[in-house]
């Protein structure tokens, strides 16, 4: 269970470090980029310019040839700044939206659990999403 007991947990991340690898790479918000520039020390344009590539019209953050994410060497060395599309995944309204992409994200994530119902994850996703804009 949950430790707030609210149903059973449906997500454990493994640390295996899948989700920082290819998918086109972590979205950052103007409140990403400044957090990163000053837990950095680097200036926000030269760290959008120098760290991150557009992706249609928003920028994410850049990736090595190898496909990870230039944070990922072994575990995320910026953890305490990440992305806030990195912090709640994969607490995210698309899951909502269509539950069958949380079964999807669980065929590539090993922290996600696919053996529960689609309602129960439904409603635990919904309740973490409003604890999010809380
Ligand atoms: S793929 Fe899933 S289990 Fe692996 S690091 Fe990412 S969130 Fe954690
Ligand atoms: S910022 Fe960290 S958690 Fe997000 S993709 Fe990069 S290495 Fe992974």
């Amino acid at each position: 269970m949950s430790e707030d007991g609210s149903g059973p947990d449906i997500f454990s991340c493994q640390r295996c470090g899948d989700c920082c690898k290819g998918y086109g790479g972590a979205f950052v918000t103007a409140d990403d980029i400044h957090a990163l520039s000053g837990y950095l020390g680097i200036d926000p344009l030269v760290l959008e310019k120098n760290y991150c590539r557009q992706s249609g019209r928003r920028p994410v953050l850049g990736q090595n040839e190898n496909g990870y994410c230039i944070f990922w060497d072994g575990l995320c060395t910026i953890h305490a700044v990440k992305p806030r599309m990195c912090r709640q995944w994969p607490f995210i309204e698309g899951m909502v939206v269509d539950i069958r992409n949380w079964r999807a994200a669980g065929e590539s994530c090993p922290g996600i659990r696919t053996d529960l119902s689609d309602e129960t994850v439904k409603a635990i996703i919904k309740k973490k999403l409003s604890e999010a804009v809380a």
